[in-house]
């Protein structure tokens, strides 16, 4: 390894959680974010159950409340994208029901002020500026690709405005590609960085949902459920991991397991009306983690 800044991430599977702040109402509005610990615990609060049995906690490897900025979000995951340019692969991903800051955390709300840009733009810039303060002792070559998985299927160079529209239905996925020629030894490394803007994780009413509505909740279902199937299974160190259940995880494979490094974004809304999907959110994290 040329650059080994690794050291410090031990394990393959990082498990971050955000919350996201209220975005209108009164400011005094019950959260049912109970309170977020020092190391990594987050204790949610029922808002409909009274005493003991009302709350829980879930552990992390990080939680971030309401005041964390996208700089200190990218603060704690840069080390993760710069092992890229090592030579690993390396799969971020945001999970968690529509409207609760996945597409914040991975593009941000506003690409004309930095500030607010995301994991993607911060990523994107650093990987760019990395290779140049290292161009005397390597050459890279960088490439970008933008997918979406939608029902299934994988389409490439997806309009805007469709993308748009379908977003909390799709899995959007930003691959980096990176190789890189050590100039003296003439070795090659190659690396690979996906960041993953996954489809609104909520449960969709069955007895509502008909037609293309339940279709893709279908599939939505299926493939969350196999990236936390792949994802736990190599967390748990199992001789089988099973790849094939759905497209999502097909076309990420080369990059979930081995020497590839995962970092799970999960979000949380923290309005009562949410609770439930709250919960299935941490215990789908706590799964993985
Ligand atoms: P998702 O992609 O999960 O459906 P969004 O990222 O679109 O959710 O977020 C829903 C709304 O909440 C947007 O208006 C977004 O700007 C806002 N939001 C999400 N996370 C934050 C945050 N950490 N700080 C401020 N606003 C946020
Ligand atoms: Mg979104």
């Amino acid at each position: 390894l040329l650059y080994n800044q690794v050291q410090d991430l031990k394990g393959t599977i990082r498990v971050y959680c955000r919350v996201r702040p209220f975005l209108s109402g009164p400011p005094d509005m019950q959260s049912t974010v109970d309170y977020i610990g020092e190391n990594g615990d987050i204790m949610i609060v029922n808002p409909r159950k009274q005493g003991k049995d009302a709350r829980k906690i879930f552990t992390f490897n990080k939680v971030f409340g309401t005041k964390v900025t996208q700089q200190q979000i990218y603060v704690d995951t840069q080390p993760l994208v710069r092992t890229v340019l090592d030579g690993f692969n390396v799969c971020i991903f945001a999970y968690g029901q529509t409207g609760s800051g996945k597409t914040y955390t991975m593009s941000g709300p506003d690409l004309t002020t930095e500030e607010t840009w995301g994991v993607n733009y911060r990523a994107l810039r650093d990987l760019f500026s990395t290779t140049k303060a290292r161009q005397d002792m390597i050459e890279y070559e960088v490439g970008v690709q933008m997918i979406e998985i939608y029902n299934e299927q994988k389409n490439r160079a997806v309009g805007a405005t469709a993308l748009n529209e379908r977003s909390s239905r799709s899995h959007s996925i930003l691959t980096v590609h990176v190789r890189g020629r050590e100039l003296v030894s003439g070795s090659i490394l190659k690396g690979c960085l996906h960041l993953v803007d996954l489809a609104g994780s909520e449960r969709v009413d069955k007895s509502e949902a008909v037609g293309e509505r339940l279709k893709e909740a279908q599939h939505i279902n299926k493939s969350l459920s196999a990236l936390g199937d792949v994802i736990s299974a190599l967390a748990q160190k199992s001789s089988h991991i099973p790849y094939r259940n759905s497209k999502l995880t097909q076309v990420l494979q080369d990059s979930l397991g081995g020497q590839a490094k995962t970092l799970m974004f999960v979000h949380i809304n923290p309005e009562a009306d949410a609770f439930g999907e709250t919960v299935s959110t941490l215990k789908f994290a706590e799964r993985v983690a």
